[in-house]
């Protein structure tokens, strides 16, 4: 594996996690950077591989080797905690809106619900600003009591 190959698995293994475990931030991410890394570093010769193209070769200093009853077992901690770190490395990169394109939702600007794309309602005059299916219903009705109160406004 290259350097590159083993940069492009990394970022193609975050952009896969924000769908997977349907977060919203990295802050949300330290189980599924833990599950990540468990099921990365399964033998010794990915640990080594993860070792040559890390940028966190120290990231296990954190925790230390204690434990450790073998060069093998050595590596492979160490190679869990500079993969778990090249993840969060990247995934700190991500904006809210760059993850919730990418899971294809959006957030309702009157329940802060996380939604699914596809109910959708945006503001006519904020193209930023949209509704889940059941704001946007009730935005229209009150739209509705509001254009009856004019009305009513302007008869008497
Ligand atoms: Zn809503």
């Amino acid at each position: 594996m290259s350097r590159s190959d083993y940069w492009g698995d990394i970022e193609s293994t975050v952009k896969n996690m924000w769908l997977d475990y349907e977060l919203e931030s990295v802050d949300d991410a330290y189980d599924a950077l833990a599950e990540l890394a468990d099921s990365a570093v399964t033998y010794t010769s990915t640990a080594l591989e993860i070792m040559q193209h890390t940028d966190n070769d120290d990231a296990f200093t954190d925790v230390g080797l204690e434990g450790c009853g073998s060069w093998s077992e050595v590596v492979t901690r160490a190679a869990y905690f500079a993969y778990r770190a090249d993840l969060y490395d990247e995934a700190s990169k991500w904006s809210e809106e760059d993850i919730f394109a990418v899971r294809k939702v959006f957030r309702c600007m009157d329940c802060n619900d996380v939604t699914p794309d596809d109910e959708k309602h945006e503001d006519e005059e904020d193209a930023d600003q949209a509704r889940c299916d059941s704001c946007h219903a009730d935005w229209v009705e009150e739209l509705a009591v509001r254009e009856a109160e004019d009305e009513e406004e302007e008869k008497e």
